[in-house]
């Protein structure tokens, strides 16, 4: 009897083992549940903000709206809204795009290996709607030494009136 237990449990472990594998080889086994055609992003985006979210371009630095801003509140992706960041996560990065240490969920965002421009990368998505985000970098402060380097123009900031009144 208890080796048809133990024998259990460990079948258990493998296909429980399998499943997470799967979820995270990134967007091939990924459903996002946000699905538009460019006409219809279109409607709702600017040139700009499609041009980044949508077909993965990157803003000039120092060009956006948000990486100077000190405001406290959550930013959303501009395309679908999905809260992505908190401002107490946020900080200066020098690097001119608005940078984060760690995404408000770790469900929110999704890691995908980029090869472009001959850089081994890894870009993120909004995990809803697959928007380009920007790029994840292992160079930033504690506590998760991870810089995540955003485009502007991919969030919308949604200020908290009552923790900024504080
Ligand atoms: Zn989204």
């Amino acid at each position: 009897m208890k080796t048809v237990l133990i024998t259990l449990i460990t079948c258990l472990a493998i296909l429980t083992n399998c499943t997470a594998q799967d979820e995270s080889t990134g967007v091939t086994h990924h459903k996002f549940t946000v699905v538009k055609t460019d006409a219809e992003w279109l409607k709702i985006l600017t040139p700009e903000q499609f041009k980044v979210t949508r077909r993965k371009s990157t803003e000039l630095a120092c060009s956006g709206a948000y990486w100077k801003n000190h405001e406290k509140g959550i930013y959303k992706c501009v395309c679908c809204k999905l809260p992505l960041f908190d401002s107490q996560t946020k900080f200066e990065s020098g690097t001119g795009w608005p940078s984060f240490y760690k995404a408000i969920h770790k469900d929110a965002i999704l890691e995908v290996v980029d090869n472009s421009f001959g850089m081994e990368r890894v870009e993120i998505l909004c995990s809803r709607c697959g928007a380009h985000l920007g790029h994840l970098f292992e160079d930033g402060p504690k506590p998760t030494g991870l810089r995540y380097c955003l485009n502007s123009l991919a969030l919308d900031f949604e200020k908290d009136e009552k923790m900024s009144k504080k």
